[in-house]
């Protein structure tokens, strides 16, 4: 068998998926490179770790207020290399990192403090106990294309705040935003390396995850979450895994339909069906079933697909991201009619699909079962509140779901069941833009978190001080030389400590005060 070597371009191009235009071309960096970058990182570290929480959070401001006044130019940059409207992209894109920011930069020292730990009767031993933070080091962020700044710009501010230095893997498709992030530190004046951006393909990102750095916070599809986890093990770097998504959402017969179908066309569509929380799964009571398919699909009609960099509301549905995407958008679509499904819309021109209502299907359907990621909406009924718990729970995924009703005690019960990181009642989408809370999945759809308390923890070790405050006085009971005194001992602390008889518990005591004063004195060199 002969192999075949097929050369690495050495040039990114970024290219407008909506109009073919060439937003500008970057280096498809090697193992060297990324090498640097991390070397470059690590260094900057040492002295961005001693730097005191509370001035981290000045320069997580100063940021801020950079990327706040030029919201726009940001917004513009992410629209074109995305394909979506300039709306889309400063609303999803933008806006949610200036709350993450504040958030951080005001909550970080206090989530971080040092914490005394009850450690029970080793407190009555003279000992004491509390846990304090410290950063990693570097951490590697890998992140995918379809919200190319909110992802890692988040998980970027995070890591600095916990005293961390970042080297950022964009994705291919969008490696003009990953430098004008680079950008943005340094125009507000951060010190060299603390952010580091390494442009390339997927072996680049291969590179960074084995290039030294203390830990990968990965954000992309499920199957190369596995490759990267394989290299990840070989070289003991712990990640954080943000991996696809199946969403459902469940309907019940009490709601406003009005209300209730805008919000399903949005969370369907929104960023071209492009998002990892988007609805993929539509379940609707029975009861209001025809009435609410009908409204989501004429409203779907009036969804106006393309792309314009002039007028920024102009178009709610852009484009996809590639052909690659497309393929797959379009194997859903055309397996579901095979299977005799009804499919509204869904017509393709260039990397524009126009969105698609599909009716008739069930969980035997790849638009069912596997992430699609683009617009496209599969519609099935249910009949009681089990079956509806059954079927959104059918799933290899477990990002997020949503439940809509009016009767919320209702809604709380069945999100109690749901097998998923994030239940939402009466909305979707929307909470990756709430820094306060805990980002993820379960399942398929990740390990670990992102964003609230516990994002922050995943960007720190645990250090556990730990002071014998006797430990110059006396000796412990345990220690060498070993005698039947201490074995007594040893069996009368079990039962003053563990006994639920009283009884025992005096006979315990009195047989450690017998046994103590000679304990104390039993040493080696006697
Ligand atoms: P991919 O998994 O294709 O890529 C994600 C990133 O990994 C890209 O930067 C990619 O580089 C890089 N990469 C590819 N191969 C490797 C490798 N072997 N080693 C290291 N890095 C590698 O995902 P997409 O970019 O297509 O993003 C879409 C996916 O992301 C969907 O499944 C979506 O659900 C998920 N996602 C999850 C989110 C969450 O929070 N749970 C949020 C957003 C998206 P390159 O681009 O060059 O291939």
């Amino acid at each position: 068998m002969r192999t075949e070597i097929v050369e690495r371009p050495p040039i990114l191009r970024s290219i407008n998926p909506a109009t073919g235009e060439i937003l500008g071309e970057f280096k498809n960096m090697g193992e060297e490179e990324v090498k640097e970058a991390v070397k470059k990182a690590k260094k900057a570290q040492k002295d961005w770790g001693k730097i005191p929480i509370k001035e981290r959070g000045r320069w997580i401001l100063k940021l801020k207020e950079h990327i706040r006044k030029n919201i726009e130019d940001i917004a513009d940059v992410i629209s074109k290399e995305k394909g979506v409207s300039r709306f889309e992209a400063l609303t999803s894109d933008v806006f949610p990192i200036l709350d993450l920011a504040d958030f951080y930069a005001k909550n970080t020292e206090k989530i971080l403090k040092r914490e005394k730990v009850k450690i029970g009767v080793w407190n009555i031993m003279g000992r004491e106990s509390y846990i304090e933070y410290f950063p990693y080091g570097v951490i590697g962020i890998i992140s995918p294309w379809n919200f190319p700044f909110s992802i890692p710009m988040g998980q970027i501010i995070i890591a600095l705040m916990a005293g961390n230095t970042c080297v950022l893997k964009p994705s291919e498709f969008t490696p003009k935003t990953g430098i004008l992030i680079k950008e943005l530190f340094k125009d507000t004046g951060f010190p060299e390396g603390v952010c580091e951006v390494v442009t390339g393909d997927g072996l680049t990102g291969s590179y960074l995850v084995k290039s030294g750095v203390d830990k990968i916070f990965f954000t992309g599809s499920t199957q190369t979450g596995k490759i990267i986890m394989k290299t990840a093990a070989e070289h003991l770097v712990p990640v954080v895994m943000e991996l696809g998504g199946k969403d459902p959402m469940i309907v019940f017969d009490d709601v406003d339909i009005d209300i209730t179908t805008d919000a399903a066309i949005f969370g369907a569509f929104f960023n071209t069906g492009q998002v990892c929380a988007s609805v993929e799964r539509l379940y609707v009571h029975k009861k209001i079933y025809e009435e609410f398919k009908r409204a989501v699909i004429e409203k779907t009609k009036k969804l106006r697909v393309g792309f314009s960099s002039y007028e920024p509301w102009g178009y709610e549905i852009g484009a996809v991201i590639s052909e690659k995407q497309l393929m797959k958008i379009k194997e859903h679509i055309e397996d579901a009619k095979e299977n005799g499904a009804e499919v509204i819309g869904g017509e393709i021109k260039d990397l524009f699909v126009k969105p698609a209502v599909i009716l008739n299907v069930d969980h035997s359907f790849k638009v069912v079962r596997e992430e699609t990621f683009g617009p496209v909406l599969p519609i099935m009924p249910f009949e009681t509140e089990d079956e509806a718990i059954e079927l959104a729970n059918d799933s290899e995924y477990g990002l997020t779901a949503s439940v809509w009703t009016k009767d919320i005690k209702r809604a709380k019960r069945v999100a109690e069941k749901l097998q998923y990181a994030t239940v939402m009642i009466n909305d979707n989408l929307i909470t990756h833009a709430i820094p306060q809370v805990p980002w993820g999945g379960v399942k398929n759809s990740g390990i670990g978190r992102t964003h609230g308390k516990e994002g922050l923890l995943e960007m720190v070790q645990v250090r556990h001080v730990h002071t014998n405050k006797l430990g110059q006085k006396m000796r412990a009971p345990w220690w060498y030389p070993f005698s039947k005194e201490k074995y007594e001992f040893a069996l009368s602390l079990t039962n003053l400590l563990h006994s639920p008889s009283m009884k025992e518990k005096i006979q315990a005591f009195l047989g450690i005060a017998k046994n103590f004063s000679k304990i104390s004195k039993q040493k080696l060199n006697e």
